[in-house]
């Protein structure tokens, strides 16, 4: 069929999948490159890895009975018929590269960005297609591992201005045998009061109950305020381990909560379970997540390996940027709208700008392009938010100089035009533009 202008008009993203638009890019690449710079200064090493994984490394990492493989996966057939899926979360993908790539002969830092897939209910800080930066590390069992990543992280929140509004909640879920039999205990306790659990916890109480901990029904949370608490079930070494990290961060100055319901809804967690929650985003507070998992990397076929990681969703730091003014100076727009009117003016314009471009590395020029008049190209400058004009017109061209209109008022007042020599340019551009900061 043709492809028609009607046609193509009626094509919409996916519902959840979200486009991310140049005025919100600046907030996103703020993030990007605050997380990267912390992530670096700890030692860890980016690992790029695939959008798209065997569906098999998700079923058997993440859990067969938990919210994301049961319903909430992008699965498909290739065109082989091999059963693929897109990536709900990235530790299953990583540990399977370092297992495939033999990383896991020393211990390992590494840390990875990208999109994620679930299919869920889009609505403010949940998306279908949604951004993690994940963190992991392999080969360490001891808690002082799980100290550093706390303490990088707290360290991202610093840096990002937005550490009084998160709290960190932790909590241990112990030994896969004393989950077992906590597991049973809970059960037992449950099931005598099965009527007055809502519908999803009745469901979990055969096929994953810990899950109910997480229950957001207030009649099921009052049930369980009566019931048996993981915290008792605990293993020796978890217990130890869990006061020798609660220990580190009080000494390294790090609050938190101990939130003995915390037990997060994938199977390969054990031992260390953390998150980051905020008040400030309504129901979808929590904008880190992670915890130990000593175990996946044998269960996938790797040789036995201790790990703990996290993951951050940008979608939620970046709303909780704007919702604090975190970053209420970073403007998308330009700094410098260049016009040039009259014959042999454009051509100047373009090579000086080049210079500058060079010489101040850090400034946003934006050339008018397309021609018209002198006031129309003024029009648009100081449509464009731009603060300076830097203009070329027969005069200018004629004197070897350049004009410099400053285009917004600063403290009540604007600042008079000045025309300058090109050899002065760069000077007097550096001077409007750090003046304009103060
Ligand atoms: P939630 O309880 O909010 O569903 P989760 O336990 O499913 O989160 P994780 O799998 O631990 O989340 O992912 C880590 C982080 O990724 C979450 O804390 C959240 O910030 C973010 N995240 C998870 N799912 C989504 C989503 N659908 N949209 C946006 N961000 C998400
Ligand atoms: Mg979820």
């Amino acid at each position: 069929a043709a492809n028609t202008g009607e046609h193509v008009s009626n094509i919409r993203a996916i519902r959840g999948m979200n486009d991310i638009l140049p005025g919100a890019t600046p907030y996103w690449q703020h993030l990007e490159q605050s997380v990267a710079r912390v992530l670096a200064s700890y030692g860890y090493g980016e690992i790029r890895l695939p959008v798209v994984e065997q569906t098999e490394l998700f079923k058997r990492s993440i859990g067969e009975v938990t919210d994301i493989v049961e319903k909430e996966m992008y699965t498909f057939e290739d065109r082989n018929g091999e059963s693929l899926t897109l990536r709900p979360e990235g530790t299953a993908g990583c540990v399977r590269a370092a297992i495939q790539q033999g990383l896991l002969n020393v211990p390992q830092r590494l840390w990875y960005s990208g999109p994620m897939f679930r299919y869920e209910r889009p609505q403010k800080g949940r998306q279908r297609q949604f951004h993690q930066i994940g963190v992991e590390s392999f080969g360490i069992a001891t808690p002082d591992m799980d100290a550093e990543l706390i303490l990088l992280s707290a360290r991202i929140w610093r840096q990002l201005g937005i550490a009084d509004c998160v709290e960190l909640q932790l909590n241990s879920i112990g030994s896969l045998d004393a989950r077992r039999q906590y597991r049973e205990a809970l059960v037992d306790y449950l099931v005598q009061h099965k009527e007055s659990l809502d519908p999803d916890s009745q469901r979990r109480l055969e096929s994953n109950p810990l899950r109910i901990l997480d229950s957001k029904n207030p009649e099921t949370q009052a049930l369980l305020d009566a019931a048996p608490s993981l915290t008792d079930f605990l293993d020796g070494e978890s217990r130890a381990d869990f006061d020798q990290l609660c220990e580190l961060l009080q000494a390294a100055g790090v609050s938190f909560v101990i939130n003995p319901r915390l037990v997060r809804g994938l199977d390969y967690y054990n031992k260390t379970v953390f998150e980051w929650v905020t008040d400030r985003l309504g129901a979808q507070g929590t904008v880190c997540a992670g915890g130990r998992y000593d175990g996946l990397v044998a269960q996938l076929g790797g040789k036995d390996t201790p790990a703990v990681g996290f993951a951050m969703g940008m979608e939620r730091l970046v709303l909780l940027l704007e919702e604090t003014g975190a970053m209420a100076d970073i403007s998308p727009a330009a700094d410098v709208y260049v016009i040039s009117a009259g014959s042999g003016a454009h051509a100047a314009a373009l090579a000086v700008v080049e210079g500058l471009r060079g010489g101040m590395p850090a400034t946003r020029f934006v050339q008018h392009t397309g021609g018209g008049s002198f006031k129309s190209q003024v029009k648009k400058a100081d449509k464009s938010g731009a603060q300076l004009a830097l203009i070329w017109g027969e005069d200018e061209i004629a004197s070897g100089t350049v004009t410099i209109k400053p285009l917004r008022d600063r403290g009540g007042e604007r600042q008079a035009q000045q025309t300058v020599a090109i050899e002065q340019l760069q000077a007097a551009l550096e001077h409007a533009l750090a003046d304009e900061i103060e």
